[in-house]
């Protein structure tokens, strides 16, 4: 049984949908969605992905980094035609060999001359050379003896070989483009509504490149990470993952950035207006070493982050504004817990310091529970305590505090 519903690319009602991989096969994408139509998704795979996934610089990466797809064929970043620098007419090839090595192979070139049948091929082909002879023959009528032939170029231990790398500046973002819009719809379904969502799936259809330059605002030239030095104090950058953030800007519009292999680093304007993002911020992990893609909102995030060395507070809200005003204090640059001297004390509801130091208290509070491994223990409170968030300089009620052995890791 099919069932009928919308694509999000071509907006028509369907009843045959494909898997969809928001983030390409090939750079090791594991986020997949179901609501783009099977046409529609060979569209992408056609006209969109491969802006990205042939890219120069994404090949060169992972064949540097040796990271194969899931086909497990690493990218020949030296593919296309080369010629010899000595010899501007005898084209060349770099072919990987099984260790991904690239190993020059000679393009077979005719060298005739009146009266005269020459060519010159690879040494490797000449299992090939009877068929070529053969070929050239008949082509020409002619029989053996009438003819010279001439088997060249040897292949140099260290040949020097003359080619060029292109470099896309711009396509590339259709495909950053396309992940970007797909998240947002998968994040917050009621974006696919928006005028300007309803733009971009025109664009990603169209695969409209002139249209994705006039209408849309990028952040960041694709290249440039400071875009992202926002988000460093909860990604771990340096690693082959790829990430997701979709947020609100301060003006109030919707941006999604894109940080792939940390090679390119985009943020798009998604909407014009703010659109509802559920737990005000997401971002998506595409972890190569679990091989799995993973959300964060803005409440785990203030969890993985709200460790100052050692420790780990868990807080009790009386209102959700309380809630926001305390998450929006930990994303900011300078946030901070007020300590003396580096330590950081418990305070009593009037702000008053109940203990110099967290210390004095859990060493007098059994821990509770070891938390997965034991380097991990969760201390109780077993009365009203609270910590002073800067630079706000408000209190927040602590309700358990955990020690860890490790400080804290990035998503
Ligand atoms: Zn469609």
């Amino acid at each position: 049984m099919s069932i009928e519903k919308q694509c999000i690319i071509c907006r028509k009602t369907k009843d045959n949908f494909n898997d969809e991989h928001v983030i390409p096969d090939s750079i090791l994408g594991y986020y997949h969605i179901y609501s783009v139509c099977y046409d529609c998704n060979s569209l992408m795979g056609k006209n969109i992905d491969c802006k990205l996934t042939n890219h120069k610089l994404i090949e060169l990466y992972r064949y540097t980094n040796g990271l194969r797809g899931k086909s497990g064929k690493l990218p020949n970043p030296f593919k296309g035609d080369h010629t010899m620098k000595d010899d501007p007419e005898q084209g060349v090839r770099l072919d990987l060999n099984a260790d991904g090595i690239p190993v020059p192979h000679f393009i077979y070139r005719s060298l005739s001359t009146p009266g005269k049948l020459q060519f010159a091929i690879d040494a490797k082909d000449r299992n090939k050379k009877d068929l070529i002879i053969k070929k050239l023959l008949d082509r020409n009528n002619l029989t053996n003896d009438q003819v010279t032939f001439a088997e060249s170029k040897i292949v140099d231990e260290n040949p020097i070989i003359s080619g060029e790398f292109k470099i896309d500046f711009i396509e590339f973002r259709l495909a950053i483009l396309k992940i970007a819009y797909e998240f947002c719809v998968d994040m917050c379904p009621q974006y696919i509504n928006d005028t300007k969502a309803l733009e971009i799936s025109q664009i990603l259809l169209n695969a409209d490149i002139s249209k994705m330059k006039s209408s849309l605002h990028f952040f960041g030239d694709g290249f440039n990470d400071t875009i992202f030095s926002a988000f460093g104090k909860f990604i771990d950058y340096k690693n082959e993952n790829h990430y997701l953030i979709l947020t609100n800007q301060q003006a109030g519009k919707l941006v999604c950035y894109v940080n792939l292999f940390d090679i390119f680093h985009l943020g798009i304007e998604m909407s014009n207006e703010k659109i509802k993002v559920p737990g005000k911020i997401i971002i998506g992990k595409n972890d190569i070493q679990r091989k799995m893609f993973q959300t964060y909102n803005i409440y785990e995030l203030a969890e993985n982050i709200s460790r100052n060395g050692n420790y780990e507070f868990h807080y009790e809200f009386s209102s959700e504004a309380e809630f926001e005003q305390f998450s929006l204090n930990e994303l900011r640059k300078d946030f901070n817990f007020f300590s003396i001297n580096g330590i950081i004390p418990l305070f009593d509801s009037a702000g008053n310091i109940k203990y110099d130091d967290i210390e004095q208290k859990v060493s007098t509070v059994e821990f509770s529970n070891l938390d997965g491994d034991n380097t991990l223990n969760t201390y109780s409170m077993n009365e009203n305590l609270y910590v002073r968030h800067m630079p706000i300089n408000k209190l927040f009620k602590v309700i358990a505090i955990k020690r860890k052995a490790f400080p804290g890791t990035k998503v």
